[in-house]
């Protein structure tokens, strides 16, 4: 199958894909796999003793640096978020494989869905002067909220479509657990409005300049708590639940309280960003955020997993000659991430 025909028929694939996920309850976590160890070197012959100790020192000291650096092991025994013990990655993850990536396309015909763009105080979203979101494509993505979803104030808010749906099923969630004080308060952003938000508010550590805001993007979106203020919520019941629950419809938490120093953003439990599954899974289940995640996805070349009955499979790319390895009998989608890089998510 061609190309152009797989994309036409990716909304139809996308859709049963979501209604298998939908029907298949959430698996219970697989116990972890322990952590491979060193393995220590043959006895020594006693004139080596010497020789020998050092290099098992040497072994162990460099097995404990490459411990410390795996991202999926960062969060053993480490950050809690808001009392949400983070533990060990309940999935058992294995390394990428690329052999199923026959066919290539040209960049310039992706569908990109930009649902892993990096937007922050370092990437502006004309980082990349071709692209969609450079050049303001993505109204043709956007829709009311107002219509499916309680909204903070008498206003329209736009999302991106796939955010939208992720949010309807969110909240959804959130109203059966007895959350019923959630709305909708910020979703899509001119420059204009960015503009303007930028310049009223005081405490900069809340805010990006125009063009720096993954509110642009349409796939970011802050949720209130009723009668709540913004610092009230952080201690919420209401707001603990989001954070435990929002990956299960591919959003997360985008601006933790202990990452400010990677997103320059200071803690915000109101805003979530759809960047799609299995991605929210992992950066909820190694408690990274987005730019830890797509720094893991370049040095490790991406992950395959299961989720849910359904098998995943991501690679980081990088363009060659213009353009990019993809499965040829697999639905897959493209995301550029704003960084010269693209992640092909596969599943099947
Ligand atoms: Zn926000």
């Amino acid at each position: 199958m061609d190309y152009q025909k797989r994309q036409q028929l990716y909304g139809a694939q996308r859709r049963q894909a979501q209604r298998q996920a939908q029907a298949s309850s959430l698996q219970p976590p697989r116990p972890p796999t322990p952590p491979q160890a060193p393995r220590p070197p043959k006895p020594p012959q006693r004139k080596y003793l010497a020789r020998a100790t050092l290099t098992l020192l040497a072994l162990l000291v460099a097995g404990g640096i490459i411990w410390l650096q795996a991202p999926w092991e960062n969060a053993i025994g480490g950050a809690s978020l808001f009392g949400h013990k983070i533990v060990k990655p309940a999935y058992a993850l294995t390394p990428t494989d690329v052999s199923k990536l026959t066919e290539t396309i040209d960049v310039a015909d992706i569908w990109d869905t930009h649902y892993l763009v990096l937007v922050n105080r370092d990437h502006s979203i004309t980082s990349q002067p071709s692209s969609a979101l450079a050049q303001g494509l993505i109204a043709s993505e956007l829709y009311s909220v107002s219509n499916t979803v309680e909204t903070l104030y008498d206003e329209d808010i736009l999302l991106h479509g796939r955010a939208l749906s992720a949010l309807e099923e969110l909240m959804h969630a959130a109203h059966n657990a007895g959350f019923d004080t959630l709305r909708v308060s910020s979703g899509y952003r001119t420059f204009d409005m960015q503009e303007q938000l930028y310049l009223e508010t005081p405490d900069k550590s809340l805010v990006q300049k125009p063009n720096h805001s993954e509110h642009q993007t349409g796939l970011a979106v802050d949720i209130a708590v009723l009668n709540l203020t913004q610092d009230d919520m952080n201690f919420s019941p209401a707001a603990k639940w989001l954070v435990e629950n929002s990956w299960k419809y591919g959003l997360v938490l985008r601006y933790a309280p202990d990452k400010q120093a990677l997103t320059h953003i200071s803690g915000e439990p109101w805003h979530f960003r759809f960047i799609g599954r299995p991605h929210a899974w992992y950066c909820w289940q190694n408690n990274l955020c987005l730019e830890e995640y797509l720094d893991f996805l370049e040095e490790s070349g991406g992950y395959s997993t299961t989720l849910d009955g359904m098998n995943y499979t991501v690679v980081y790319e990088k363009a060659e000659n213009g353009r990019l390895a993809v499965p040829p009998d697999s639905n897959f989608i493209i995301s550029s991430d704003n960084m010269g890089g693209y992640i092909v998510t596969t599943w099947e």
